[in-house]
């Protein structure tokens, strides 16, 4: 039988043990976060410094950009292969049919809704839209100001160089067959913005201010973009637009 001495002895003894327990956790803890928040900032200044893709070049045939500012008057030569009774750069076929796939193994079924778009066919869908206008008794100068919020100016379209698709989920398009943002509501839009990359695409319009004001165009969750799977994880994971990637680029 232990006497009432030792037993109060074992007792300090155990609450010292859990008191230095505590003392020391509590120091060591501090100390550890600090670590942790050293190894990020670092981590982020290599990426930032280094971290554009190596093999990447303003002038490869997947970064070509057309936008306002960048507009063509003539065809960009590519070899022209028809999917889904769309045509579209053969180098993407490929790569499209994957991430569609993909999609599907989801249990997301897609619509192709548009790829190629030629600049003759541009022409004719702004001429009609001004001509429609024009019918229900805007000036020319009205006519065109409208089919400018709407319909790209021809030769300043992406779809021209088809490396481009309008791509949804097909439950999105039977709701908004007029494509419309709010499209993302939906899984499957989620899914394809979501998995983009893995397959080498950007979600090319994005939502937020920044990337409005250097794409010029709004939001358009449906619009997707081929530029290769290192370009579109790293436009991605850096939040860029492909203007503000090129600009990058141009600059190392
Ligand atoms: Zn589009």
């Amino acid at each position: 039988m232990m006497g009432r001495r030792q037993i109060w002895q074992k007792i300090t003894l155990i609450v010292i043990v859990i008191v230095v327990g505590i003392l020391i956790i509590s120091f060591l803890q501090p100390t550890r976060k600090k670590a942790q928040m050293q190894t990020t900032t670092t981590s982020k200044a290599v990426s930032q410094d280094s971290g554009l893709p190596k093999q990447a070049s303003v002038s490869d045939w997947q970064l070509i950009l057309v936008n306002k500012q960048h507009a063509r008057q003539s065809e960009i030569p590519f070899t022209h292969v028809t999917v889904d009774d769309k045509q579209m750069d053969k180098r993407i076929v490929a790569p499209l049919a994957a991430f569609r796939q993909a999609a599907q193994r989801a249990g997301y079924a897609t619509t192709l809704v548009s790829a190629y778009r030629s600049i003759a066919y541009q022409t004719q869908v702004y001429d009609q839209s001004i001509a429609q206008h024009e019918a229900n008794g805007m000036t020319h100068d009205q006519a065109v100001k409208l089919t400018q919020t709407v319909i790209q100016t021809p030769g300043s379209s992406e779809h021209q160089t088809g490396l481009a698709v309008d791509l949804a989920g097909t439950d999105a398009v039977a709701k908004y067959p007029q494509l419309m943002a709010q499209m993302d509501e939906f899984k499957s839009q989620q899914w394809l913005i979501q998995h983009a990359p893995a397959y080498g695409f950007i979600l090319r319009y994005p939502s937020d201010k920044q990337a409005i004001s250097e794409t010029g165009i709004d939001y358009e969750s449906w619009h997707f973009r081929y530029v290769g799977i290192d370009n579109a994880q790293y436009i991605t994971k850096h939040h860029l637009t492909l203007e503000k990637y090129l600009s990058q680029l141009g600059q190392r």
